[in-house]
């Protein structure tokens, strides 16, 4: 898949056009500066699995679905890649051809395209034009005796509160599968987490995630043990013994390389999910008497900052801005998912879902990342102030 039409790229590089104001640039994102931190470990991690030769399941493997089951308080898969781990748990649940999925259009390609690759019919609702997640009234009335599956997206690092969703669906028989791939170590204002409630959640370790890989690689978290059995059969092609297949799966494996390399930064990632949060409390304040719209943050939930999205009519002004400044940001997400060419055929028109088509035209994510320094987030904001005509902060 290039790169380009992926969330944060982790090679992408600011767009900076022309002069930059003599200031250094700030990046959407880089990765230099982690692996300049831990990189040695990194590379141990890797060499221990090169040498021990064993590449596909077995001990780092093993490993690192402990560690990060530990962490989740769940069972964890490891799966090859975050998309498929959504499909896995939608094969595992044998969601398919006649079967509605109800999901946001507002979130990146991989949840509306897993529901169709099942054969499933995708049914998007709207979301809440405040925290930007699926509106559950939308999904009430939208309903209908087709439906098997929903899955809310936990977007950009705050999860769709889970208790009365889960209740609903329950109620009607509906399986609910949670999109967590911007969401590790987040919790919803029940203290709910992800996998917790649901019948599983997917995870993304894509390198520019809060838990990023070397590479492609994904994780299902889920609280039943069957289902992770199933999971793992469904990622050895439905195998319940060699050469012995009960049902279709996939090569859903995630890499003993990757496994270990995941295991080194795990430990990292409540200190860096915290800066994370530190980064956006300083956004927050330092924006507060601007026209910006600041992330909502769900009152008692923890929010891990996976992006920080400010909204605005004025959009692609202030973006045109920032570049100006070699100051990076990104589009997430500029078209809604029932408005893509492929699924033309769902028959969804302009102004079908007003609060997602709204939200695409108005967001901005601005830098934020762990290896940010205090410099470059002072830089951001005063850039984003000067757009609003309000002074440098002190
Ligand atoms: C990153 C992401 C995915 C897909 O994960 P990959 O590991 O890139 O396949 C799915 N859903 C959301 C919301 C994501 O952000």
């Amino acid at each position: 898949m290039p790169q380009s039409v992926h969330p944060s790229s982790p090679t992408a590089s600011p767009e900076v056009d022309g002069d930059a104001g003599g200031q250094v640039p700030v990046p959407m994102f880089n990765l230099t500066r982690q692996y300049d931190s831990i990189g040695k470990e990194l590379e141990a991690a890797a060499r221990t699995v090169l040498s021990r030769t064993e590449y596909i399941g077995g001990t780092a493997v093993n490993d690192f679905e402990q560690q990060l089951g530990a962490f989740c308080q769940c069972q964890a898969v490891a799966v090859s890649s975050g998309t498929d781990a959504i499909l896995a748990i939608l094969m595992a649940l044998k969601i398919g051809p006649g079967d509605t999925v109800i999901t946001t259009p507002f979130t990146f390609f991989a949840t509306g395209g897993c529901i169709a690759r099942t054969g499933a019919k995708p049914l998007f609702v709207d979301i809440n034009p405040d925290t930007f997640l699926i509106d559950q009234s939308a999904m009430e009335q939208s309903v209908n005796s087709s439906v098997r599956g929903i899955i809310p997206v936990h977007l950009f690092g705050q999860m769709t509160p889970m208790k009365s969703l889960v209740k609903w669906a329950c109620d009607r028989g509906i399986s609910v599968v949670e999109d967590a791939a911007q969401s590790i170590g987040a919790h919803d204002p029940d203290g709910v987490v992800p996998g917790e409630l649901s019948v599983a959640a997917a995870l993304s370790f894509y390198p520019t995630k809060n838990l990023g890989a070397a590479g492609d690689a994904g994780g299902v978290l889920t609280r039943m043990e069957a289902f992770a059995n199933r999971i793992r059969q469904t990622r050895q092609h439905g195998e319940v013994s060699r050469y012995m297949h009960e049902f279709v799966g996939g090569n859903f494996r995630l890499d003993a390389l990757q496994c270990a390399i995941l295991s080194a930064k795990l430990p990292y990632l409540p200190k860096w999910n915290q800066r994370r949060i530190e980064i956006a409390d300083f956004y927050d304040h330092a924006l507060a008497d601007t026209d910006v719209k600041p992330p909502h943050r769900i009152a008692h939930a923890r929010h891990v900052f996976h992006q920080y999205v400010i909204r605005t009519p004025k959009r692609d002004e202030l973006k045109d801005h920032l570049t100006r400044l070699g100051i990076g940001s990104m589009v997430y997400y500029p078209k809604p998912l029932h408005l893509q060419q492929c699924f033309a055929d769902l028959g969804y028109q302009a102004g079908a879902l007003p609060n997602a088509e709204a939200a695409c035209r108005e967001v901005l994510a601005l830098p934020i990342f762990p290896e940010l320094t205090e410099a470059e987030i002072v830089r951001v904001a005063n850039a984003v102030r000067h757009f609003f005509g309000k002074n440098a902060l002190p």
